[in-house]
């Protein structure tokens, strides 16, 4: 794709996300409007090579897990998590479905694809933000993790989240939000309210695959994601002014 049909497609994409309009001032793109796309390459640290001590600790002790039924079921291999072992934006999914299975990478498919540019449209790159799963193997036919495994992995991921230290997380679906909010309601529910969990701001948005399914939801995905900014960038104001 050259740069042309580049621009034409992020801006075909901001058009699904609800942005109405893009101006060459420069106030407008210093706001929290979105950056350039950056494309899809992934770097050494985005395919979780030179994870920090404390993650490679988890990762050691999740070991080549047979703790629940799922290793049973057909998985390739385990999908640990991927990004930056210090990011102040984490994003948290489901599961890991057939090309995260083949991969070893969270959210590479289609949904991965949107992640990625939503990621992109708030003006971060993936290697900024830390992505991982509530669950670490991928369920037979992408079925609904079920409770007994998510109770077997979901440790692994509070402890991811305890190792990173965000500042936002940003809970992808129902799964995920059910999992840190420790409640059974819906992602409808829960949108559309900022959530405590332990240091960190909590933002539940819509799962990208049910984007894909239904576009009319990516607005108040787009709400939910510039939120997501506005809290990481109050409180890097907050810290640089407490430094002052
Ligand atoms: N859906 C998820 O929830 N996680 C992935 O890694 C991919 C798709």
């Amino acid at each position: 794709m050259d740069s042309r049909e580049q621009l034409g497609e992020h801006l075909k994409f901001l058009t699904e996300l609800g942005i109405d309009g893009i101006s060459r001032d420069h106030a407008w793109r210093a706001s929290d409007r979105p950056a350039a796309p950056t494309g899809q390459a992934l770097s050494p640290a985005a395919v979780g090579q030179g994870f920090g001590p404390a993650l490679g600790a988890i990762r050691a002790d999740l070991g080549d897990c047979t703790r629940c039924k799922l290793h049973t079921l057909g998985r390739r291999q385990i999908v640990f998590g991927v990004g930056n072992p210090q990011a102040k934006l984490m994003f948290i999914g489901e599961a890991p479905g057939r090309d995260e299975d083949i991969q070893g990478i969270p959210f590479v498919g289609r949904a991965g694809q949107l992640l990625t540019r939503m990621i992109e449209a708030i003006g971060l790159k993936r290697d900024d933000v830390y992505i991982a799963n509530v669950i670490k193997c991928r369920p037979p036919e992408n079925r609904n993790p079920e409770p007994d495994e998510v109770a077997k992995c979901e440790p692994f991921l509070f402890k991811q989240v305890e190792a990173i230290g965000p500042t936002v997380i940003v809970a992808l679906g129902t799964f995920a939000a059910q999992a840190l909010l420790k409640t059974q309601d819906s992602i409808s529910r829960l949108r559309g309210r900022v959530y405590k969990y332990g240091g960190a701001q909590l933002i539940p948005t819509f799962h990208p695959a049910y984007l894909l399914r239904s576009p009319d939801k990516k607005r108040d995905a787009w709400e939910d994601l510039k939120k997501a900014r506005a809290l990481l960038d109050q409180v890097s104001t907050e810290t640089v002014e407490r430094r002052t």
